[in-house]
């Protein structure tokens, strides 16, 4: 579930923030049978393309074919997922690739992008090409079951739960019987494919690791288990970062328990790895440099899990579909994370692309004229690194009154908006203590009053209701009150340098004792303090509205090795 919790900085929030509704009497042109949405290029231009190349120079020449290997089982992992979005998928594109006039190319497009004729960007996921509405179970279910039909079914059978529960399995009639068929078998032809490219790759790679993750992974997909094969991605050491098969549930939005497939065929970023494992062996340091009291300070805290940084050479399937992630932690079986934990993989040349696309010209807007030119990437990406490591500082399980808890629990629906706000204010109080010990840059933290306040209204842009926005328009509030922040006379918000860094240490400090309290009143209290959308960033908000919501990605490298 990491990939929603982190939805944070890391942005997997959908909203449909640039297009206009369509006006009265615009209902569509219909061609042949297929009723095409009216606002077609509007939503298209939603998404902006955006190049993600990679350096593969240090690769080795086995690595190299290994990588091309890679990409066409990741193209096979791809058709699969457009089948469980949408068994429909192979008619309608022969329909959608035979469209004519103005909107046909915006339509392709977004068809492309969204892997079905349902918009991820809307909260119902309305349709944009005919009129059927998404069933909520995908492809994974027949299309007229309804849960009370699947719950009887398996109360009924109950040595069917197992089968019919599966992350792999989907679930069909046979006659007037609902039977659960094994991905193995549901989609044999494209798993024999993908399978025998990872053979290809296993045999093309010198790193033994990999190797034998691929074999492992090559077999999983051919018996529906894929136990050994992540355990054997847990101990991956290796140039090449590769992620395949089924993974996260968020497509089967019936139930929740039948795994989407997805491929992300990175090469790692040593150099940038390197410099996490140093940030991130500073973390006894900044647990005891934390803004609060010694007593609320989590020093016995253990190891985390392991963060690598990687670039995307090609994606597919799930992790293709609609809005991009930005990092990902795997895998999601419990066993394997007891035994071995999880590991998080940061997605470096697509932090770059959403920066260039959408952050960059949001400051262009935000910020005083001029003033968009002191952002910096690098600085950019140190605040999200140092926003997820705080995400692992502070308190999390607390004993009140001789009752154990955790903050979570006693924040409630508060906790995520708190949290958020909290990885992002400590994450930059954090990067100036490193700074001053050596260990950050200068350069990164420069720049960061201005790549900061950029990103807060990057946040915003989700609304108030969901927690990051919130937690963005609390900081931004508290900021412009202690006077770390200001508006400037043509309405833009500009960072004052003198007090910025106190501010942002303050505001730390309140949020981690509301948290080390347990204090849900304390939680309240902020909130209604400085929780309101004020007028002067509403209204800039409503200039972002014409900036894009997220990158239509180009790979170049997708053809290596060819
Ligand atoms: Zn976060």
């Amino acid at each position: 579930m990491w990939r929603a919790v982190i939805g944070c900085v890391l942005c997997v929030v959908v909203m449909s923030c640039g297009r206009q509704a369509p006006g009265p009497g615009e209902s569509g042109a219909v061609q042949g049978d297929l009723k095409v949405a009216p606002d077609m290029v509007a939503r298209r231009a939603q998404f902006v393309q955006q190049t993600l190349s990679a350096d593969i120079s240090q690769l080795s020449s086995g690595d190299r074919l290994a990588l091309a290997h890679l990409v066409e089982a990741a193209r096979a992992v791809d058709e699969i997922f457009r089948l469980q979005a949408y068994d429909g998928n192979p008619a309608l594109a022969e329909k959608v690739a035979a469209l004519k006039g103005p909107d046909a190319e915006a339509a392709r497009d977004y068809y492309r992008i969204m892997y079905g004729p349902w918009d991820r960007l809307s909260d119902v996921r309305e349709p944009f090409l005919g009129e059927v509405p998404r069933p909520p179970g995908a492809s994974f279910y027949p299309a007229d079951l309804s849960p009370g039909e699947f719950e009887a079914w398996v109360a009924a059978h109950p040595e069917d739960k197992e089968a019919f529960t599966s992350l792999f399995t989907v679930i069909r009639r046979d006659g007037d019987r609902l039977v659960a068929v094994p991905y193995s078998e549901a989609y044999r032809p494209l798993l024999e494919r993908a399978s025998a490219e990872l053979r290809a790759a296993a045999g093309a790679t010198d790193n033994a690791s990999l190797k034998r993750f691929l074999e492992l992974r090559a077999d999983a997909f051919l018996v529906d288990d894929y136990y050994q094969s992540d355990v054997a991605w847990m101990d991956l050491d290796s140039a090449i970062e590769v992620v395949i098969g089924p993974y996260e549930t968020y497509e089967d939005t019936l139930f929740g328990y039948k795994a989407a497939f997805e491929a992300f065929v990175c090469v790692a970023q040593p150099e940038d790895s390197a410099r996490l494992a140093v940030y991130k062996s500073e973390l006894p340091f900044l647990e005891g440099n934390l803004p609060i009291p010694d007593v609320h300070k989590n020093l016995e805290r253990g190891s985390e899990s392991p963060i690598r940084v990687a670039d995307e050479v090609f994606t597919a399937g799930d992790s293709r579909a609609g809005v991009q992630t930005l990092a990902f932690n795997l895998p999601n079986d419990e066993r394997v994370r007891e035994a071995k934990g999880s590991k998080k993989v940061m997605l470096k040349n697509m932090m770059e692309a959403k920066y260039e696309a959408i952050l960059r010209p949001v400051a262009e807007r935000v910020l005083p004229v001029g003033a968009a030119d002191r952002l910096d990437f690098d600085s950019y990406f140190h605040f999200i690194l140092f926003h997820e490591l705080a995400h692992g500082l502070g308190p999390g399980r607390l004993v009140i009154d001789g009752r154990s808890t955790e903050v979570r629990l006693e924040l409630k629906e508060l906790y995520s908006a708190i949290e958020e706000a909290k990885a992002d204010v400590l994450g930059v109080y954090n990067l100036y203590a490193l700074a001053d010990r050596g260990v950050v840059p200068q350069a990164v933290v420069e720049p960061l009053p201005w790549t900061y306040t950029a990103g807060l209204f990057r946040g915003a842009r989700f609304g108030t209701t969901e927690a990051h926005g919130l937690g963005v328009v609390l900081q931004t509030n508290f900021l412009l009150d202690k006077g770390a922040l200001r508006v400037t006379e043509d309405g833009r918000f500009e960072p004052v340098v003198e007090g910025f860094r106190e501010a942002v240490g303050e505001l730390a400090g309140e949020l981690l004792m509301v948290q080390a309290l347990g204090s849900y009143d304390g939680s309240r209290a902020l909130v209604e303090r400085y929780g309101q959308l004020r007028p002067e960033m509403a209204q800039l908000l409503e200039e972002l509205r014409s900036i894009p919501v997220d990158v239509d990605p180009v790979y170049p490298l997708q053809a290596v090795g060819s």
